[in-house]
């Protein structure tokens, strides 16, 4: 057996205070009960008094012990927020969202009162608003408005050891701001310290020493947590399918074992829609007298109230099957789980700069760390002793690598540089915990330089700034900015907006595929995906009228025969409902920018072909003789994805989405364009430059 807080560094400081002597007030209301009962609870009078005499403050402590739902409720409530606001960032827009509405409860106010959240796309929050859960994409946002952060009295960086892109500008950046806002330690006292701030790094995991070294040795405070033992078994043999291996391991817990639920880890949304389906057709088959099963999916692109389901109660006699990413390894804790099954799985995005085109994105399945299946088994052990199933072998285990590749180091770096750039700072320059590779970072230049957002001396241009002002990739503005001149910009705001979307509009079935092929038919235009998209998402729309106030009777009747229509095209609802949010936030960007967001170009094509091009001007490839097509800016021969409406096309020349490399490389999301478009696109950046 394996203690699961193995590798647990000694910490600086222990604080578990004697126990108060309970109040003779009134009866607890049960949630106040239960937040007397988080293993923090017992700390808080010392954890406030740590906060309030640090300026920096890393926390760690085990999952599920309360850090990220009591921090900000008990800084509120100790007054450290009177001077301005209480910011938690987290990397995960659900997590957010979900956090913010379980301390809305908590506090007793409406989501979007005194708590609210703030993530790409949506934000609750009012005059009352004293906590903000957010994403650090948000925050990183906000920095551009307002570089030092005046209107917080406190950042709570949580979830740091996932060290994603974002967290590391922000930390970089509270680096800065700590210094203009306090004052070196030296100068304390000479009244320097108009507006100061409070910052709070908190972490699940080892890592503690690396962020107090970044802070000059911030003080780290260690949570003790709540860890029950965690029996642990390997599999004699590595598994094939994991999929199935989960599928049966599933089965053997619920007909052979005590209750419990049941938490598996998968890498993807695709693989949880799978097991999904394979594990409700097993149970409808189960004899009588066995429990039933509730299955309940957890992935990034749920939706809040489909997330809230993960929270209720699991009927009497009844046992959850929980499928999640590896979103409920720290981020979210789950109560009722005994059981879990690691498939030792997750997706990983790697970014492969290009020396001369348009890099590489690569989703792939990999193997994970030592760390995350050291988490992964600790969610049994939260409410007792529990069991987790590894679907890897000890020697697999032992493989691993101890702890992920910070994310700067491993993504595209071309948003970072242009929102950096608008802050006036070159990355090279900033203190970053992890340097990114030089080639990432010329890379992301070059991009950059070619969408007209940098000069020839790499200054940042009008039309850069004017690209950054859009909460979207830089090739995605790049377009929604040309739609105004070409006068399209309703077109592309329907067509970015699915592309910015968390998961595919289209619902990929290998064993469906002519069935698919033939229900879409009527949707695929001969120009290729982006059209075809378009296509798709007014047909949508059409189906029920559009979306009009919400509770509206004629509204109810459409919003039935919009899924009913997505059902009978194959077509992920969830993404064209996500995509509509985005819409309506990009036209008030749009407003912003003097962009008229109603100008459409009617039923032309070339216009939204030509406004997305500007944005794909590295994603371009001309066909060659031998039939392949080769990329414009790059050596690259790319093949197109079969699951494109132009796989089998041989036309000019092509634009794409992106690379994707699974067994080969591929482009995705592909359109044919007029070849005479070249002549002009370089040119056209470059010009508005
Ligand atoms: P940590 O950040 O230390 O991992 P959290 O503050 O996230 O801990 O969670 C503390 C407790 O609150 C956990 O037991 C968790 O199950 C519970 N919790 C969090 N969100 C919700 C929710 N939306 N509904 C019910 N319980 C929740
Ligand atoms: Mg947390």
């Amino acid at each position: 057996r394996q203690n699961v807080n193995g590798g647990l560094k000694q910490p600086q400081a222990h604080i578990t205070p004697p126990r108060k002597k309970a109040r003779l007030s009134g009866p607890l209301t049960p949630i106040q009960e239960q937040r007397r009962l988080l293993p923090i609870a017992r700390g808080k009078d010392a954890l406030v008094q740590e906060i309030r005499a640090n300026d920096v403050t890393v926390l760690l402590g085990e999952t599920g012990s309360g850090k990220t739902t009591q921090i900000p409720q008990y800084l509120l409530e100790a007054g450290l927020a009177d001077s301005g606001l209480i910011g938690i960032t987290q990397p995960r827009k659900v997590a957010a969202t979900s956090l913010a509405a379980r301390v809305s409860v908590e506090q007793g106010t409406p989501m979007g009162g005194r708590v609210g959240y703030s993530v790409r796309f949506d934000e609750r929050t009012g005059p009352e608003t004293r906590i903000k859960y957010m994403t650090d994409g948000m925050l990183t946002r906000e920095l551009l408005g307002d570089p030092l952060l005046s209107k917080y009295a406190v950042i709570v960086i949580d979830e740091a050891h996932e060290r994603t892109l974002r967290t590391d500008l922000l930390l970089a950046n509270l680096k800065r701001i700590l210094r203009e806002r306090n004052g070196d330690a030296h100068d304390k006292g000479k009244g320097k310290q108009r507006n100061p701030l409070k910052v709070v790094i908190m972490s699940a995991t080892l890592d503690a020493e690396k962020f107090s070294q970044f802070f000059y040795n911030a003080k780290i405070i260690y949570v003790k947590g709540r860890q029950h033992p965690v029996k642990i078994y390997h599999c004699a043999q590595g598994q094939t399918d994991y999929v199935d291996a989960a599928l049966r391991t599933f089965f053997q817990i619920h007909v052979d074992q005590p209750p419990g639920d049941v938490l598996i880890f998968l890498p993807g949304q695709e693989d949880i829609e799978s097991l999904e389906k394979s594990v409700e057709l097993f149970a409808r088959q189960l004899p009588v007298g066995h429990a039933e099963v509730v299955v309940v999916p957890m992935f990034a692109a749920l939706q809040g109230p489909q997330m809230a389901r993960i929270f209720t109660a699991t009927p009497r006699g009844a046992r959850k099957c929980i499928l999640a990413t590896n979103i409920a390894e720290t981020s979210i804790t789950i109560p009722g789980v005994r059981y879990v099954i690691d498939t030792g799985k997750s997706k990983e995005k790697r970014y492969l700069a290009g020396h001369t085109g348009g890099g590489l994105d690569t989703l792939m399945t990999r193997d994970i760390t030592k760390s995350s299946a050291m988490q992964r088994a600790g969610r049994a052990g939260r409410e007792g002793p529990g069991f987790c199933y590894r679907l890897y072998t000890e020697e697999a285990f032992l493989a691993m690598a101890p702890t992920a590749e910070p994310e700067i180091l491993r993504c595209s770096l071309a948003q970072a540089i242009l929102q950096l750039l608008c802050l006036g700072q070159d990355i090279q320059e900033l203190d970053l915990m992890d340097a990114p590779d030089v080639d990432a970072i010329s890379s992301a230049l070059r991009t950059l330089f070619l969408l007209g957002a940098l000069d020839s001396h790499r200054a940042l241009t009008p039309l850069g700034r004017a690209m950054a002002s859009f909460p979207l990739e830089p090739a995605h503005a790049r377009a929604v900015i040309a739609s105004k001149e070409l006068a399209c910009t309703a077109e592309v705001l329907d067509v970015v907006s699915v592309l910015a979307a968390s998961s595919k509009l289209f619902v990929d079935a290998t064993d469906k595929r002519a069935e698919i092929a033939e229900a879409r038919r009527a949707l695929v235009h001969p120009t290729g995906d982006h059209l075809t998209l378009l296509n798709t998402v007014r047909a949508y729309r059409a189906a029920g009228g559009e979306p009009e106030k919400e509770g509206d009777e004629k509204e109810k009747v459409g919003r039935s025969a919009r899924r009913e229509w997505a059902r009978a095209h194959f077509v992920n609802e969830r993404t064209l409902k996500e995509a509509t949010s985005i819409r309506d936030q990009l036209r008030v960007s749009c407003t912003r920018a003097g962009i008229d967001w109603r100008t459409s170009c009617g039923e032309r094509e070339e216009p939204v072909l030509l406004s997305l091009a500007h944005g794909l001007a590295q994603n371009a490839a001309l066909i060659a003789p031998d039939g392949s097509y080769k990329q414009i800016m790059g050596q690259s021969v790319v093949k197109i994805h079969p699951g494109s409406s132009m796989a089998d096309k041989k036309v000019p020349a092509i634009i794409y989405d992106e690379l994707i490399y699974t067994n080969q490389i591929y482009a995705r999301g592909v359109s044919s364009i007029p070849k005479s478009f070249f002549a002009t696109l370089g040119a056209f950046n470059r010009r508005e430059a």
